[in-house]
């Protein structure tokens, strides 16, 4: 069966493989912790349930508008204006399935053949693809050893005449580092003169942590938004855990949107209302429910810290944001790929290895889970790659037998 050039290269998407493969074997009984999961636990907002029902039950599900019901985007408006300082107009604004939908079509509208795009690893697996997907050239800018952070400098010497567009992802998945303020200010300033599209994915930009704050990039333009490189991609999925609603937006300026419009218009018409009225809810109904899933999280860190922290040779960067983190294992393999495939088969624990985010040798930890899921999938991670550890444990009736990397 014949499939595409452009398709057959497309990678398969590890975190949703691996969710397949855990399923799998909890169908089988099997005791999986899953540390690979990008969702937290908690039920959907009240206010996003009745809203969504409310929808279902007026029996009276159509397409509506390409860009989205035009309540959702008021309330999108007002939470702009909130979190960004920024206020802008419906047509700066489109609601697409997903933020995920939303970058691909952006990315699409954009993009010509053989333009490049500048991904700072480590870096969100689906941006690459997404790139290629377009006959995009994806250029992958690393850190310096140790760190997680871009430096500017490294930015600058990537760009060239063929980069239309640079990704920002902060907090960043998978190694929860938020970028610092100066760097904010530096990117925005260097693409708008250099006339290079800046896409802020901001999806989890209120999973901070300590005090901190992930510094909103209209910060730091004097642009008019219709003048500005500036494209800011925000969602549901993190912040209020409503990954299954699949509802994501893209704010930009409003040449841009209408393009995207069109090209959604032609894909998949719209997102569901029924889940854009769920939306909504979450956005207009309290928002304490943001704050307390925060601090679960940021709880969650502190214990998965504390857990990694009595890992020899395995050295951690305190995630600042997101619910990820990502261990340095290359004291144990310096494959990732075949590590987490050993601490799945061996130890039950889902991991995802680091090479899909461009960082070899590291695993990206999920702690969106039970604190009891985090303590217990880190301690069966310890005890199968610890030399000192005992030759067999026993999860309830389940005898795991300890073996060699
Ligand atoms: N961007 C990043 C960095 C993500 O981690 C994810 C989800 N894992 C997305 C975008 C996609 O979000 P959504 O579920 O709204 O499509």
């Amino acid at each position: 069966m014949s499939v595409s050039e452009l398709a057959g290269a497309i990678v398969e998407s590890p975190t949703l493989r691996l969710n397949e493969e855990a399923r799998l074997l909890r169908e089988r009984g099997e005791p999986v912790i899953h540390l690979g999961i990008g969702e937290p636990k908690n039920k959907t907002p009240i206010t996003a349930i009745l809203s969504s029902a409310s929808k279902l039950s007026q029996g009276d599900v159509k397409y509506c508008p390409s860009d989205g019901l035009p309540s959702l985007k008021k309330a999108i408006i007002r939470y702009t204006e909130e979190a960004y300082d920024k206020v802008v107009a419906p047509e700066n604004v489109i609601v697409s399935s997903g933020a995920k939908q939303a970058i691909f079509n952006i990315l699409y509208t954009i993009l010509n053949p053989q333009d490049e795009v500048v991904i700072l690893a480590p870096y969100w697996v689906s941006y690459p693809e997404m790139v290629k997907m377009v006959y995009g050239v994806p250029v992958i800018v690393t850190p310096e050893d140790g760190r997680f952070h871009p430096r500017m400098a490294d930015i600058e010497r990537a760009v060239s005449s063929s980069t239309k567009a640079i990704i920002v992802n902060s907090p960043n998945n998978p190694s929860g580092v938020v970028y610092r303020e100066e760097f904010i200010a530096q990117i925005v300033e260097f693409c708008e003169r250099r006339k290079i599209y800046l896409i802020m994915d901001d999806i989890y930009h209120k999973l901070v942590f300590d005090g901190r704050i992930a510094p909103p990039c209209y910060r730091f333009t004097t642009k008019d938004i219709e003048d500005s490189r500036l494209i800011v991609i925000n969602g549901i999925a993190k912040l209020y855990g409503m990954t299954g609603f699949r509802i994501g937006w893209c704010v930009a300026p409003r040449k841009i949107i209408t393009v995207m419009n069109n090209v959604q218009a032609q894909t998949t018409s719209c997102a569901s209302p029924v889940m854009q009225a769920g939306a909504e809810g979450a956005l207009l109904g309290l928002q304490s429910f943001v704050e307390a899933l925060r601090l679960t999280i940021q709880n969650n860190r502190d214990v998965a810290m504390r857990e990694l922290s009595s890992f020899n040779g395995v050295t951690t960067c305190k995630p600042e944001g997101t619910f990820y983190c990502l261990p340095d294992f290359r004291a144990y393999s310096s494959n990732s790929v075949e590590l987490s495939s050993f601490l799945l088969k061996k130890a039950l624990v889902v991991t995802v290895p680091g090479r899909e985010f461009g960082m070899e040798g590291h695993l990206r930890l999920s702690f969106a889970g039970t604190v009891k899921d985090v303590t217990e999938g880190i301690a069966r991670i310890k005890w199968a790659l610890d030399p000192t550890s005992p030759n067999d444990i026993y999860i309830g009736d389940k005898r795991l037998i300890r073996d060699w990397l």
